[in-house]
């Protein structure tokens, strides 16, 4: 292919003449390159019919189940000893979905469904391979039962990425860390649900949001915690109706069916102010009379009256934020993170489950934030992908890849670790093969090898250099 559009007409436009005559001379080069190039053979691969899941969370444990129940052998590795990720710790109060039989419905599924293993205290050690076969090493740690780290080889059609995300703890923010007062909404639900939260003797709640969302560090909006915030204010007020309940927030984003719970919280008597994002609000620990509580003080964007309340219990809406971990799975999987550190789609709009490489998948909060809804949608739409690979049995492409000469090659392996897709075999004796369903023939090995052992189906040495008189004497 000769690339004219981004190549030359667009490079050099403001010298058509000059343009036109690096257009022939490419175009001549390539002509004269296909002209000594041969035909590239075909290859058929054969795809393993399974699929390894990374993490048990909603998106994981939904896509786990859709290509179970569609006939494929399922393997979740769960790196935590709990499945069902956030759904477990029943942060929610009143969502959009009900969070306790959603939870109640996985259980009993995954118990009945016998082409899924759900593996717990395991994670992704390594990989080798590519679409089709790939050859997984996964890590569990020891347990009361086998008490030694196991290590668990298996060959897998596809992988579907579903770690989740972590929470931001804003440590020495608003005084979190330093007050017993100060609690993030994740804190919260978690007292709320073992019922330990005790304010029959408090007078004010006040709820601050995008807490470490929304700035020039994470630009991006958390999605979640203004429903969250929401929730929890609405459990408040129905166990200690006597509470005055106030959220701070720039603006509110209950999106989507959840406007209905903050019409709820309206009519509850719960209050929405403004503060000002270039003042945030101001906190201070003070005591009033008996009681501590924390002096609040922020300012209207729009009138830039001050405001004052006093609160007996503070609670900050944090970010949610990608996982360290995160990094490690990319460079085993060899797939890109966004600027933020979440995996990166391969298209946002054409391919939004899909990653840079070819049979790994995405779905959940380690791609970008969103409610359990978005995510349970995510993951049903990875596995409906992932399916359409999987029912193909096998993947048949030409083979432009890279083929090693027995008779050149010295065992140098120069090759092997410039090799970006890991395609290069190294057999105990003899020289290097390459695995023709890794190999992405991008030639860098070709370059690399001293004794020019190297050449990728269509564009042999031989054409390359047919064609490059017509490039360089133009
Ligand atoms: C503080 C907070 C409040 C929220 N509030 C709401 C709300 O009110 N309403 C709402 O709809 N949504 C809310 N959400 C979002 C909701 O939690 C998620 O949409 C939902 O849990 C689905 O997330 P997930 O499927 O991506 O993974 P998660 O639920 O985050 O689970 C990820 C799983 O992967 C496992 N894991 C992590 N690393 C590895 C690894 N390396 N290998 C293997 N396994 C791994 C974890 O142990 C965990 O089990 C909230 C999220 C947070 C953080
Ligand atoms: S969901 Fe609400 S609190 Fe969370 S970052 Fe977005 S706007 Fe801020
Ligand atoms: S052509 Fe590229 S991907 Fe293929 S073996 Fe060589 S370096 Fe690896």
């Amino acid at each position: 292919m000769v690339n004219i559009r981004e190549q030359c007409s667009w490079v050099h436009r403001d010298r058509p003449d000059e343009a036109l005559v690096k257009a022939k001379a490419l175009t001549a080069g390539t002509l004269a390159h296909v002209r000594a190039a041969s035909a590239a053979a075909s290859m058929t691969i054969p795809i393993t019919p399974s699929a390894l899941i990374l993490g048990s969370s909603v998106a994981a444990l939904t896509a786990a189940l859709r290509l179970a129940d569609n006939g494929m052998e399922v393997l979740v590795a769960e790196s935590g000893d709990t499945f069902g990720g956030r759904l477990s710790q029943a942060y929610f109060g009143k969502p959009e979905v009900n969070v306790d039989r959603l939870y109640r419905h996985f259980l009993s599924r995954i118990r009945n469904q016998p082409r899924l293993r759900v593996l717990r205290h395991t994670e992704l050690a390594d990989c080798r391979g590519s679409l089709g076969n790939f050859h997984v090493e996964l890590r569990r740690r020891p347990t009361e039962s086998s008490g030694v780290v196991e290590r668990i080889r298996e060959t897998v059609g596809t992988i579907l990425i579903a770690v989740g995300a972590d929470v931001w703890k804003p440590e020495n923010l608003y005084e979190y860390g330093r007050s017993p007062l100060v609690l993030t909404q994740a804190e919260l639900a978690t007292a709320l649900d073992r019922g330990s939260v005790h304010l029959a003797q408090a007078r004010g709640v006040l709820m601050i949001q995008c807490v470490g969302s929304r700035n020039d560090e994470r630009p991006y909006c958390s999605r979640s915690c203004c429903q969250q915030a929401v929730s929890h204010a609405l459990e408040l007020k129905e166990h200690f109706p006597h509470l005055r309940i106030t959220i701070l927030h720039r603006d509110l984003r209950t999106y989507g069916l959840t406007e209905m719970i903050y019409q709820e919280a309206r009519h509850a008597g719960i209050r929405f102010l403004r503060y000002d994002e270039n003042r945030p609000p101001v906190v201070k620990p003070t005591r009033f009379g008996r009681r501590s509580t924390m002096d609040v003080r922020w300012d209207d964007p729009d009138t830039g009256a001050s405001f004052h309340e006093r609160a007996d219990l503070l609670v900050l809406s944090t970010a949610t934020v990608p996982s360290p971990e995160n990094h490690h799975i990319a460079s085993i999987l060899r797939v890109p993170l966004s600027a933020d550190g979440f995996f990166m789609e391969r298209h946002v709009k054409l391919a939004p489950v899909e990653t840079a490489v070819e049979g790994v998948f995405i779905a959940g909060q380690c791609h970008s934030p969103k409610t359990i809804a978005e995510a349970l949608v995510q993951g049903d739409a990875a596995a409906a992908k992932m399916l359409a690979v999987l029912r193909q049995g096998a993947v048949h492409r030409a083979a432009f890849t890279a083929v090693i000469d027995p008779g050149r090659c010295s065992r140098c392996l120069s090759c092997v670790g410039v090799c970006p897709a890991q395609a290069i075999i190294v057999p105990p004796l003899g020289p290097l093969r390459v695995d023709p369903g890794a190999c992405q023939g991008c030639g860098i090995c070709a370059a690399e090898c001293p004794a020019r052992a190297i050449d990728v189906a269509g564009a042999e040495e031989e054409g390359l250099l047919q064609g490059m008189p017509s490039v360089f004497c133009a």
